[in-house]
């Protein structure tokens, strides 16, 4: 979304004044670009990953790791190279919700996907290095989507304190210093509790463990609660209070550009049933609040916490000042498909703004992308600059980013910006993926899903089921362990040629595992499709021995050979001398747990029980 700008920001009052007035501006933005872009032909295929570090302090005689607010520090210093070369940089580097995330992408997009595969791993290890140069003794850079030991007590460095009876978020866990340094974020954080009337709040179920108190229910007295937080409680669960517990984990984006409009609605619809596949695979956060949770990505949290409705909209006090109901919060998979073909598996009902829709149909705007806008326009905006809120339309895009770009969906349609020399065309963003602990996985889960959408292009295949259903496989992949225990629902046919049946017998339910690497008899599988694709194209030695490695990962990891990262991490926990079996990450086990992830990350331990072993091979990095 570019460097973000910063501003006075208006209260929430002054931006609920401005809501309709945003959002009339930013349809009209919107259709400007549509108008501009519509007929546009020939951009070549082009991706690019952006990926979300932590920084860690590491303390070797108290044996503690915290998390080290230094964000905002370091993003002055990688900024500096872009400002004075901004095409010629290795990568961009972009702030994030906390103060101890930065958000690091190539500096280009890469040109095709074998530009990519032969780029992506050593951009993504020279991010890292990148930042590391920066850092101070003990310091480390880390990609792992959830520290588990956000929000305990002294969990930073330097130490901050919650305040909960003043401030931006007033959670009991995490001081307003957690958030960055950055008017955008501690504006969305502000505007969440103050739109919605009251904290922010996500219960997750506690692992079970033998010695997990039976109910288990926490003392929230101690973190200075007057009682309020205690009601909103569940037994058995773990209690967080505030968007920084989702907002602060990390994840993996693949963003790709279509030839042009109709292949990014063709590519976003035929991506879209990916998504709870693609979150099974890469699960990778069991831990909040320094304990061992029942679930294995953090979807659940940041579905959640990013809840931003009113009492009216949530359905808990009937319609007056409001004018929705609305039954998804802002992060959640996407609610409609869009190409027309996909209209018949659109089986859920959408809420949308009619006046809205109405005029992008008027202005052209075919009927399912004008309700995918109508859909994300019913939200109000989440900041507001008031140097930016007269703009002139026909270049600016900022109210209409403004309402897209807090709409956070597993896949995101993004047209091209409307003020760029327009070197960029029509975009499509692969969201669900957790981040893992190397750049190895990392690069080898996003070569995955681009190279699988260039199969989906060339073999013109068919992926699509009913909407509904993509729910529904969301959540069943937040569980956990659901690559092993749990069956998702996919497309039985994926070969377009057969059509016209009833849309029920279309879909079955499979394993992560029979959807990869097929099942005799039963369903062909991705990857037998993806090898015969390869063996259709020219490909040199070097670059199919590259990229076979990154396919057997992830065959590997869907036939269960390599175990997820949360089973991993879990694994650690439950084998570490200190656990007692209460489901706790002590501070000590959090320390010894972050030292091998950072072994591991630095290719010290080659860690094949999670890798596999293609990286043993390799120098020290
Ligand atoms: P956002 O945070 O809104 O998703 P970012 O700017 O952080 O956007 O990341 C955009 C991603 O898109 C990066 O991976 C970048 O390399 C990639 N990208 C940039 N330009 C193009 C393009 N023309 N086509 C495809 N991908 C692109
Ligand atoms: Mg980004
Ligand atoms: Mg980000
Ligand atoms: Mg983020
Ligand atoms: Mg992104």
């Amino acid at each position: 979304m570019g460097l973000l700008t910063d501003g006075s920001a208006l209260s929430w009052e002054e931006t609920k004044h401005y809501a309709d007035y945003v959002r009339k501006h930013g349809i009209i933005q919107f259709i400007n670009i549509f108008n501009k872009y519509k007929d546009r032909q020939g951009d070549p295929f082009k991706w690019g990953d952006e990926v979300e570090f932590l920084i860690v302090k590491f303390n070797d005689k108290d044996k503690t790791a915290k998390l080290c607010l230094k964000g905002d520090e370091l993003l002055k210093v990688l900024n500096e190279k872009e400002e004075n070369d901004p095409t010629g940089v290795e990568s961009l580097w972009r702030p994030e919700y906390a103060s101890f995330m930065i958000e690091g992408t190539p500096g280009k997009p890469y040109d095709g996907f074998f530009d990519g595969l032969n780029k992506i791993e050593i951009n993504m290890n020279n991010r890292r290095q990148e930042i590391m140069k920066l850092l101070e003794p003990g310091e480390v850079v880390m990609t792992l989507t959830n520290f588990p030991r956000l929000g305990c007590p002294n969990f930073t460095e330097p130490p901050t304190y919650p305040t909960p009876n003043v401030g931006i978020t007033k959670s009991l866990f995490l001081s307003d210093e957690t958030i960055a340094n950055n008017t955008r974020y501690q504006t969305v954080a502000r505007n969440f509790v103050d739109r919605r009337g009251e904290k922010v709040i996500s219960n997750i179920p506690i692992y079970r463990d033998v010695n997990v108190a039976r109910p288990f229910k926490e003392n929230l007295s101690i973190y200075g609660d007057d009682g309020t937080s205690e009601k909103l409680t569940k037994e058995n669960h773990i209690y967080m209070d505030s968007i920084g517990f989702g907002f602060s984990c990390c994840c993996l984006q693949q963003t790709m550009q279509a030839y042009d409009l109709k292949e990014a609605k063709f590519i976003y619809d035929q991506l879209a049933p990916m998504c709870g596949i693609m979150l099974s695979l890469t699960a990778a956060s069991p831990f909040y609040r320094g304990y061992m949770s029942n679930v294995d990505t953090r979807w659940n949290i940041l579905n959640d916490i990013a809840d931003c409705r009113t009492k009216e909209e949530r359905g808990i006090t009937p319609l007056k000042e409001n004018k929705f109901l609305i039954n998804k919060t802002r992060y959640n998979s996407i609610s409609s498909y869009l190409s027309e073909q996909a209209d018949k598996y659109n089986d859920i009902p959408l809420t949308y703004d009619d006046n809205i829709f109405n005029q992008l149909l008027k202005n052209g705007i075919d009927c399912l992308l004008a309700k995918h806008i109508a859909y994300l326009f019913i939200r109000d905006p989440l900041f507001l600059f008031s140097e930016k809120l007269n703009l002139n339309d026909e270049i600016a895009t900022d109210h209409f980013e403004n309402i897209q770009s807090t709409n956070w969906q597993t896949m995101r349609f993004k047209p091209p910006p409307g003020n760029s020399s327009s070197s960029i065309g029509w975009r499509v963003e692969f969201r669900p993926c957790e981040l893992q602990i190397t750049d190895f996985e990392n690069a080898a889960i996003s070569c995955f899903i681009i190279l699988l959408s260039r199969v989906i292009l060339a073999y013109n295949l068919n992926l699509l089921i009913p909407i509904s259903k993509l729910d529904d496989n969301m959540t069943r992949a937040a569980k956990r362990d659901s690559i092993r225990v749990e069956k998702f629902w996919f497309r039985k046919n994926i070969m377009r040629e057969e059509e016209g049946n009833d849309i029920v017998d279309e879909y079955a339910e499979f394993t992560v595992n029979e959807i990869i690497n097929g099942k005799e008899g039963v369903f062909i599988g991705l990857m037998p499709l993806i090898y015969s694709y390869l063996g259709n194209i020219d490909i040199d030695t070097e670059t199919y021995c590259k990229l076979k490695k990154y396919l057997e990962f992830i065959q590997r990891k869907a036939s269960g050979e390599i175990i997820t990262t949360a089973s991993w991490l879990r694994k650690f926990v439950m084998t570490h001398p200190d656990y007692k079996n209460d489901s706790v990450i002590s501070d000590r086990i959090n320390y010894d747990l972050l030292k091998k992830i950072h072994d591991i990350q630095t290719n010290v331990d080659p860690c094949p029980e999670l890798l596999g072993t293609w990286r043993m091979s390799k120098k020290k990095l």
